[in-house]
């Protein structure tokens, strides 16, 4: 079709040439006999001819001119229509040129604009469901089929939830459709709001509907993102995309429960309704959307099975995963509540120098009823995804303080190290919580030395940057910890008044292993970017007399390990700390470094 008309076009080209040739030709003509005519008694006739002739060709020239132009816009019109038919309804530039034409322009606009609504509209009719104003089946659909595909491509995973709600019927048979429709409604606001907001598609329906529908292709970035969607009656589907692990899609889910969980306001009426949901992850569970659907539709049973107002996934090896964590989190927080199942153990970090322990890091341990003491590994994970950290946290600051004065007490003067993750930092009122636990337990900031580990200070630059200089006025200190496992940013790094660089154990152990010089080339690295930063540097866990001689070669002042003391309880740390000095006192002059000493060797 372009190109007939294109043709045409290049067609009326030739003509306007061949008419223009001709007037040329017939003007020049009647120039030479008007002029061969014109004599002072030349008859007016010839006189007239000869002044046209330059005014003839003057128009001929202007009209063709005119005419190339006024074919130029329509040409462009052209192309804007074909493209607004084809669904591209971006702006149309402004048309010049003669009335007639920017009508047109100004017509072909209007309808494009008109189009661009009429389409949204029926996006909006064939997408969104009317009740919810959430994206519908046949949305979800496409979008489930577009991710699973970029999912399986990508090599990572997904999860859909169906989340079906218990008591719905109950509340539709006694209140009617119209209150059933109200609370539907509700269900739908409080997912969106727990959900990612910026991160989900298919809220603003119409023109967002429209672009991601028409777009086969699909925009890549899209596709990684969350969806919520209304499956119809009371089934929703919520989309994960770039799950971490299974347990990311059960952390949604009891978000999910809880909120669905909490009573409904409608005109007064407190209305009550539960959530059953059924998790499918892709591509374990199914790569293709029927399978995914019917795996996370027979979880739902599942569910529903249990008890309702719960979740189960459809693999059971993710089902005992889940309920282990489930168990753990629950006892986690009962060791919270209850405050006597949580310890610190302390271990000594020795100056190398002086030859003795100049400092403590504690360390945090659950002593489980059934399983006996846990090790922090074992679930500062799950303390941080389901948000106890700040309250774990809060405890082991508080705990480290009454140690700093408890050691103040018995004449030992040495700074205790805590360890901060990320949820404690990113406390808004962090520096005053800790602020405010230095008062109440009156130790002193300068004892408090507080270890972030390095993802912990790129989390979120600003924010630490905050924290440590509010702290640091006090006169704690800050170390930066398992340096060298992880990706600092050097410019954040000399941005942050830091005091110590932690080396992380996995550096050390390289130094006499299979790998050792390589292992020596990091640590003299490692030590070269301390010096430039004019930080201390503290060995973790040395182990072994050749480790301990390497890192003392290479400049390192302090270190920490298993060579010298396992972390170990409080009662130990004192009975410790006295054996170990007084040795060292009865050694002195000679002692450079601190001898194991036997029994410290607490586990
Ligand atoms: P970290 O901060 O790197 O602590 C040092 C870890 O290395 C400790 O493990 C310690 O027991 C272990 N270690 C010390 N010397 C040696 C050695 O010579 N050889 C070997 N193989 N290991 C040694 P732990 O106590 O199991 O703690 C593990 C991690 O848990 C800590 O690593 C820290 O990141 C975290 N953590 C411990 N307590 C807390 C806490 O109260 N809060 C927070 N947020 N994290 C904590
Ligand atoms: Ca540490």
């Amino acid at each position: 079709m372009v190109k007939g008309r294109g043709a045409s076009v290049s067609g009326a080209g030739i003509m306007r040439g061949f008419a223009f040739a001709g007037l040329v030709l017939l003007t020049g003509a009647s120039q030479l006999w008007a002029l061969n005519l014109v004599t002072p008694e030349s008859p007016p006739l010839a006189v007239f001819l000869l002044a046209c002739g330059p005014v003839f060709l003057a128009m001929a020239v202007i009209s063709i001119y005119s005419r190339t132009e006024i074919s130029h816009q329509l040409s462009r019109l052209t192309k804007a229509a074909e493209r607004a038919a084809s669904g591209d309804h971006s702006a149309i530039e402004t048309v010049s040129g003669v009335r007639e034409v920017r009508e047109l322009g100004s017509a072909i606009s209007n309808m494009s604009s008109y189009l661009r609504k009429n389409m949204a509209q029926a996006f909006e009719l064939a997408y969104v469901d009317r009740t919810t104003e959430l994206p519908n089946r046949e949305f979800f659909r496409k979008e489930l089929t577009r991710a699973i595909s970029k999912t399986i491509r990508k090599g990572s995973t997904g999860a859909l939830l169906f989340v079906d709600l218990d008591g719905f019927k109950h509340v539709n048979d006694t209140y009617g459709h119209d209150v059933g429709d109200m609370v539907l409604h509700q269900v739908s606001r409080r997912l969106t709001n727990i959900l990612r907001a910026e991160d989900l598609i298919g809220l603003k329906p119409g023109v967002e509907l429209a672009q991601s529908i028409t777009d086969e292709e699909g925009d890549e970035s899209q596709v990684s993102r969350q969806m919520l969607a209304r499956l119809g009656g009371d089934e929703f589907t919520v989309l994960l995309t770039e799950t971490r692990e299974a347990t990311d899609a059960a952390i949604v889910s009891r978000r999910i429960i809880d909120v669905i969980s909490q009573p409904f306001d409608i005109h007064g009426t407190q209305l009550s309704v539960g959530a059953s949901i059924g998790i499918a992850t892709f591509p374990h569970d199914g790569s293709d959307y029927q399978t995914i659907l019917k795996s996370a539709d027979m979880a739902m049973y599942k569910a529903k099975g249990s008890g309702k107002n719960t979740y189960r996934f459809y693999s059971e090896t993710l089902n005992e995963e889940a309920a282990r964590r489930g168990a753990l989190e629950a006892g986690l927080r009962e060791a919270v509540r209850s405050d006597n199942e949580l310890v610190l153990h302390y271990q000594p970090k020795i100056d190398l120098e002086q030859g003795k322990p100049t400092a403590v890091e504690a360390l945090l341990r659950w002593n489980h009823p059934r399983d006996g003491m846990r090790s922090p590994d074992s679930f500062l994970d799950v303390a941080e995804s389901c948000g106890l950290m700040p309250t774990l946290g809060t405890w082991v600051v508080e705990e480290a303080c009454r140690q700093i004065v408890k050691l103040e007490a018995c004449g030992f003067l040495l700074p205790v190290s805590v360890n901060i993750s990320i949820g404690q930092f990113e406390q808004a009122d962090f520096a005053d919580v800790v602020q405010s636990i230095l008062a109440k337990t009156g130790a002193k900031p300068e004892m408090l030395n507080l270890e972030l580990a390095e993802k912990v200070l790129m989390h979120n630059p600003d924010v630490v940057f905050h924290h440590i200089t509010i702290l640091k006025e006090l006169g704690v200190t800050f170390s930066i910890d398992d340096f060298g496992v992880g990706s600092s940013n050097l410019k954040e790094l000399c941005r942050l008044p830091l005091d110590q660089f932690k080396i992380d154990c996995s550096v050390i152990h390289l130094l006499d292993g299979d790998e050792a010089k390589q292992g020596a080339t990091i640590f003299r690295t490692i030590m070269a970017v301390a010096d430039s930063f004019g930080y201390e540097t503290v060995a973790v866990g040395v182990e072994t007399e050749r480790q301990l001689r390497i890192i003392e070669k290479h400049g390192c002042r302090w270190a920490q390990g298993y060579y010298f003391a396992h972390p170990m309880p409080e009662e130990h740390l004192h009975d410790w700390l006295v054996t170990t000095l007084q040795g060292i006192e009865a050694k002195e002059p000679d002692a450079d470094v601190v001898d194991p000493p036997s029994g410290s060797q607490v586990a």
